[in-house]
């Protein structure tokens, strides 16, 4: 299997599905760690990358509230964004819907106002500086229930920041039915924003019907059940609907027992547009580069392939289309470089 891993790494690409408070890597958990002294967390990154080093998923999500701890301003909300970007720009991501979930801050006490001017800021720095363009998606953390739904829209439609794109459902998916968020994403959609609800990555493709006839979904977070319902993968395929697919976290959750047994084969060949994204990358100890290089192998993709896998990213996101077509033909002049050597 030859390494695609150089050609990754400065391949343009787009990612679709990766969380604000989740893409907080251990150096950046350092930075904030050291604006608040006396929290739980490790400053050193030494220390860190050892705290970071989970022992299950229990541990995981203890780590992770710990982060969510240390975002108390809007100063941290600010360095975490463009932090979050500088680790896309090294990965050469170009561009990213990033999922945020803003009632997690602005029921800690953040001000609301403060928050998306925070998150804003952070976009057009992170434009001019870094060349990487950002999008939100704002979710509803529906473990939080439906007070949750109502601050996210109030928030969405209330504040609506320049860089809003669409609004998604995160969360345990068990014993959290995805209809009772209908008539959220009903006034979301109404105000002109994209539906991308997480669905279907640990229940089973009844709940990515309900995410497509209750929510209006227009791009499937997860979607690993799809395959389980051979009428579901047709409808995807027929409406181009994408699923974002995450292979290494869904190992990290357990959602798929083993790599080397995932859906993603079952989907792409019943033509169903993949996209290949990183989710909670540090905190699944993974990034997009090696996503691309995991879904290369399980995919048997050669250069033109794992091309192609982000040329399907760029075509699936809400990006504006002279904003795809510039950068489809990056992706394309990058491969023809490449492989003419
Ligand atoms: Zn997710």
């Amino acid at each position: 299997m030859p390494d695609f891993h150089p050609f990754i790494a400065g391949l343009p690409k787009a990612e679709l599905h990766v969380h604000h408070v989740g893409s907080a890597s251990p150096r950046i958990v350092a930075e904030l760690a050291a604006r608040h002294p006396g929290c739980r967390v490790p400053a050193d990154p030494e220390a860190l990358a050892e705290y970071f080093t989970f022992t299950d998923f229990a541990h995981f999500i203890d780590v992770y509230l710990t982060v969510v701890d240390l975002i108390r301003t809007p100063e941290d909300v600010r360095l975490l964004t463009y932090e979050v970007a500088r680790d896309m720009a090294r990965q050469n991501i170009r561009y990213a819907e990033l999922t945020i979930t803003p009632f997690s801050s602005t029921r800690r006490g953040i001000d609301e106002k403060a928050f998306m001017a925070a998150i804003e800021d952070a976009r057009t720095a992170a434009e001019r500086e870094l060349g990487v363009v950002l999008r939100w998606c704002f979710d509803i953390p529906g473990e939080a229930g439906l007070e949750a739904a109502e601050e996210t829209t109030r928030l969405a439609l209330d504040l609506r920041p320049e860089g809003l794109v669409s609004f998604g459902l995160g969360g345990p998916e068990i014993g959290v039915p995805r209809p009772q968020f209908k008539p959220y994403f009903d006034r979301a959609r109404a105000a002109g924003l994209h539906s991308v609800p997480h669905a279907g990555e640990t229940t089973g493709p009844g709940t990515i019907w309900d995410a497509l006839n209750e929510l209006g979904a227009e791009r499937i977070g997860h979607g690993t059940s799809a395959p389980r319902d051979p009428r579901l993968l047709e409808h995807l395929a027929e409406h181009r609907i994408a699923l974002e697919v995450c292979p290494t976290s869904n190992i990290a959750t357990r959602a798929v027992a083993e790599l080397d047994r995932h859906p993603i084969r079952e989907m792409a060949a019943a033509g169903v547009p993949v996209t290949v994204n990183s989710d909670d990358p540090p905190m699944f100890g993974t990034d997009l580069n090696t996503e691309y290089a995991v879904a290369a192998r399980l995919l048997g993709l050669d250069e033109r392939g794992i091309a192609q896998l982000a040329r399907d990213a760029v075509e699936a996101s809400f990006l504006d289309p002279a904003g795809k077509a510039r950068l489809t033909a990056e992706i394309d002049a990058y491969t023809d470089a490449w492989l003419r050597g």
